[in-house]
Order: structure tokens, then C-alpha cells, then sequence
């Protein structure tokens, strides 16, 4: 592997609504960076760089208040609400621009335990260029929240759509990953699929998890939802086959019940009394129909949004 300078480190965070946290977060974050610093682990250029995705309350009076307080404070602000991927995309790009060697996410709960970047910087120094972070358990999570990554993991998985388990975006990622980021035009860019399947040097750091510090979570089931969907048809055709061999097995029995009603009635006369028969195949097909269409009709959402190549965010303001 190669061997590596002591790098410049960007910390992106994205924060919508984050008014209660953003002091401490900043705080602890800056107080790792000095931490770091004289250790010798990060150059002395390293950065935070908050992404206010549209808040509505006032991230962005305080991330303007850190930046005017401390040059290590970078930031940008959207024109409005545009989601916690396309922030975290955000972050990855500007940083990119700024400069940086290398640069971890993390939420601006910090429910993730910051201390873990230090563990990343070392496994980069050994020439890893993917770190992510896996979270010990879920303890502090609630049922419903423990109930619903569950099933984002196992939906993700059975589509085909192979991401590592309780992975978040909790992770420190190299320059060179970046650039090969930017190879990518896709507009609705799934960034655990794509850190996952590039191939290059990955490794994993295992972090425990607090209770969010102030304020409340901003993902629902119906976010969560889109998350997912989005993840498999970005990074899976599987669905689309699972139609296909569906569809297939489907016409298979259409064929044998339509053989055997013709038997029946050149051999044995029977003229049929299967009202209730013919109700329910119509009920079921008509269904899995529907689904297949259901299937089929997200790819061509994804088509639909990726032709029309939207840009994924839009800033307003930028703190350099
Ligand atoms: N977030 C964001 N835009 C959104 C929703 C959330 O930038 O539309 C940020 C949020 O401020 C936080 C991170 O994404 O820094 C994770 O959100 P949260 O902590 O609410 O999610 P949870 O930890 O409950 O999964
Ligand atoms: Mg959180």
C-alpha cells in the first residue's frame, strides 16, 4: 500500500434544523481537530465544513457566528431544503474544491462518537482510502427506529443493493476516492452503494453510538423509504428480473391451466362451474400485474429524474 503525509482533514456536517446542537458540535469537533493537530496525526490547515441544507430556524446565524470566530470554520447554506445525501454530496464536492487529503461526515447530533476519526486518520495512514463506520449495537435507538434499518438492510440486501450493515454515513473517505466520485454523473446518487462497490482499499472502524443530543430526528419511515428505494434502483436490476422470472413462471401456469381446460373439455365435456376459480386468478394476476408495473414504473421515475438531470443542490451562500 501506499505510504501517506500527515493529511489535511475536511469534516463535513450536514445540519437541517440543528440550532440546539451546533454549539457543542462545534466545539467538540474543533477541540478533536487541535487534538489531532498536536498530535501530529492532521495538518494544521484541517477544517470543519458545515452544510445548512435549508434550515429553517437558525443554523445558519450560527455557523456564520463559528466561521466569524474561528477561520476553521467553513460552510455553505442551500437555497432550500434538498435532503441529507445531496448535503453530504455537497460537502464531498466543496471540499474537494477547498482542498483536503482526506474527509469524514458525521451528523451534527454527533451521535456518533466523534473520537472514532481519530481511528479512521490511522487506518488512512496505513493506505486505506474508504473508512467507514460500523455502529456497535442499537441500543439507544427505539423499536421503531430499530425495526425500520432493519428492514432498510434486508430490503437492500434481498434487491441486490449490497450495502455493509449499520454503516452509516459515518465514514472518512481519500482525495483519490473523491476524484473518482466525480467521475460519476448520476444526479441521484446513492453514496453507500457507491463507496461500497468502487474497489478501492476499504476497511471498517467500529464506534458506539449516543442518544441524539438536542432537538429531534429528522428521518421518518417515509424518508427512510426513499433512501432505500433510490439505493436499489440506482445500484440493482434485480427487481426488474424478479419481474421478468415472475412474468415468466406466471405465463408457465397460464399455460397448463389453459391445457387443461382444453382437455377437459375435448375428453370430458365438463363444462366449467369455477366462478370462484376465475375470480381469484383474475383478483391475483390482476395484482402481481400492478406490482410488476409498480416495479418497472420506479425504474422509469429514476430514468425520468436522472434525464432530466436536475442539479442535485443549489447554494445560496459559501463561508471559505
Ligand atoms: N439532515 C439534513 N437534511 C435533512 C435531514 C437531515 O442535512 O433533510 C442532517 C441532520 O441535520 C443530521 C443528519 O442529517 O446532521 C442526520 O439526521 P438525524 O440525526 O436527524 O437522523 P438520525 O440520526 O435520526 O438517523
Ligand atoms: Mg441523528
Amino acid at each position: 500500500m501506499v505510504s501517506r503525509t500527515i493529511p489535511r482533514l475536511a469534516i463535513i456536517i450536514p445540519c437541517y434544523n440543528e440550532e440546539l446542537c451546533l454549539k457543542t458540535t462545534s466545539e467538540k469537533l474543533i477541540n478533536l481537530i487541535n487534538t489531532l493537530i498536536s498530535k501530529g496525526k492532521i495538518s494544521d490547515e484541517s477544517y470543519l465544513y458545515f452544510v445548512d441544507d435549508g434550515s429553517k430556524d437558525r443554523t445558519w446565524n450560527i455557523i456564520e457566528e463559528l466561521h466569524n470566530s474561528n477561520p476553521l470554520i467553513k460552510g455553505t447554506k442551500f437555497i432550500r431544503n434538498f435532503g441529507n445525501q445531496r448535503a453530504l454530496i455537497a460537502g464531498l464536492e466543496s471540499v474537494k474544491e477547498i482542498g483536503c487529503d482526506c474527509v469524514a461526515s458525521i451528523d451534527a447530533d454527533l451521535q456518533q462518537d466523534e473520537g472514532a476519526i481519530e481511528r479512521f486518520i490511522d487506518e488512512y495512514m496505513k493506505g486505506y482510502d474508504i473508512i467507514l463506520g460500523i455502529r456497535n449495537d442499537r441500543k439507544t435507538d427505539s423499536f421503531f427506529k430499530k425495526f425500520t434499518a432493519e428492514a432498510f438492510y434486508k430490503t437492500m440486501k434481498l434487491f441486490g443493493a449490497n450495502i455493509p450493515m449499520n454503516h452509516s454515513d459515518y465514514r472518512l473517505v481519500s482525495k483519490r476516492t473523491l476524484d473518482i466520485m466525480s467521475l460519476y454523473p448520476e444526479k441521484l446518487f446513492f453514496l453507500r452503494g457507491f463507496f461500497n462497490e468502487i474497489g478501492l482499499p476499504t476497511t471498517y472502524v467500529n464506534f458506539d453510538v449516543k442518544k441524539r443530543m438536542a432537538g429531534e430526528s429528522k428521518f421518518n419511515f417515509s424518508s427512510l423509504m426513499a433512501l432505500a428505494l433510490n439505493g436499489i434502483t440506482s445500484y440493482s436490476v434485480v427487481p426488474l428480473r424478479f419481474v421478468a422470472v415472475l412474468g415468466f413462471f406466471m405465463a408457465l401456469f397460464g399455460f397448463a391451466i389453459g391445457f387443461e381446460t382444453v382437455i377437459e373439455k375435448l375428453f370430458w365435456h365438463n363444462s366449467p362451474n369455477g366462478w370462484a376459480t376465475n375470480i381469484i386468478i383474475m383478483c391475483a394476476f390482476g395484482g402481481i400485474q400492478l406490482f410488476c408495473l409498480g416495479i418497472i414504473g420506479e425504474y422509469v421515475g429514476q430514468l425520468y429524474r436522472e434525464v432530466k438531470a436536475r442539479p442535485r443542490y443549489i447554494k445560496d451562500i459559501e463561508l471559505l
